[in-house]
């Protein structure tokens, strides 16, 4: 029988947890940890994801700004707010919202943010300190994968767990997390030059897809009995809903879930955990401080 690793009810354990962690702190007349988000521009999808992180971070009592600036900003001023992000004592972690508009450098953006208060673990420091097992902030869509497969007591050990994808912020950090002491996973990492992907996704125990193609993962490649962890998201039109759109994954869930003993689900799998996880980043920042 296959079994959901729910992300949405242990997101809700999860900020329940962290909730309960600052209402003592606050009581006892500390501030409340105070996450800051960056977005450029008025892209649909970033601008949902910056809600969701605006509206998670109420919730856990966290204090949450958000500085919207405008699709013509240049690069210089998004530094400069950068600049004054880093600087200010208020704020113990803040994440600018990708992707960024062409005419700004990413990378460049991204390095701008200081170590301590890159709460998306995106910062060459915080990379760096990952890849060497040491304490950092973990990027937040890979913690969120490993804290699933952790609460939901999913055996790691051993296991051949093959990724499909190498970004910077899923691919490269997962595959990384998921070899190291702790999970013990013999890991393969595809990307887009990968030959016969089928015949290794079939060799997977744990196939972790962030490939950002929708429904590129079906039935015929999938060993029965894997754990299956869905990253991908996608809006697709569909008219029956209110707002016009479905949202769906990388994976054929009709042909994949039933092969699967385990599957994340999408919306519902990854993404809550995503935002859990730069909560729980949040916090750890403020700690330090
Ligand atoms: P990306 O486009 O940066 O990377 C895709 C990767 O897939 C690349 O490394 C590429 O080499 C690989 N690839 C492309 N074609 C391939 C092929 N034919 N065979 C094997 N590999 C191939 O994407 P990303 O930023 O890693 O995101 C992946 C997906 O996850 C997207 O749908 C994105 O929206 C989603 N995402 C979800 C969350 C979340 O919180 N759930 C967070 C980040 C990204």
């Amino acid at each position: 029988m296959t079994e959901l690793l729910d992300g949405k009810a242990l997101a809700l354990q999860i900020k329940d947890e962290i909730a309960n962690e600052v209402r003592q702190m606050t009581q006892e007349g500390h501030r409340a940890p105070h996450l800051a988000a960056v977005i450029v521009g008025s892209d649909g999808a970033s601008m949902t994801y910056v809600a969701n992180k605006e509206k998670s971070s109420h919730e856990v009592g966290f204090t949450s700004s958000v500085y919207r600036m405008a699709e013509s900003t240049t690069e210089k001023q998004l530094l400069e707010t950068i600049d004054f992000l880093n600087n200010d004592p208020d704020i113990d972690g803040f994440i600018v919202q990708l992707p960024l508009p062409k005419h700004i450098d990413e990378q460049k953006v991204i390095n701008a943010i200081s170590a301590e208060k890159d709460v998306d673990g995106f910062t060459p420091v915080n990379i760096g300190r990952m890849v060497l097992g040491e304490d950092c902030f973990t990027p937040a869509t890979p913690m969120g994968i490993c804290t699933l497969l952790k609460r939901y007591g999913i055996e790691t050990a051993g296991k051949h767990c093959v990724v499909i994808g190498r970004s910077n912020i899923v691919g490269t950090p997962v595959a990384n997390l998921l070899s190291r002491k702790g999970f013990d996973c013999t890991v393969t990492m595809c990307h887009s030059k990968t030959q016969n992907l089928k015949e290794l996704t079939l060799q997977a125990d744990i196939l972790v897809v962030a490939i950002g193609k929708p429904e590129f993962v079906t039935g015929d490649m999938v060993k029965p009995g894997a754990v299956v962890v869905d990253v991908g998201i996608h809006r697709v039109e569909d008219a029956t809903k209110k707002n016009g759109y479905r949202v769906i994954g990388d994976v054929k869930h009709s042909e994949v879930d039933p092969k699967c003993s385990w599957v994340t689900p999408v919306p519902g799998g990854v993404g809550p955990l995503t935002i859990v996880s730069l909560l729980q980043n949040t916090l750890k920042a403020y700690k330090r401080r």
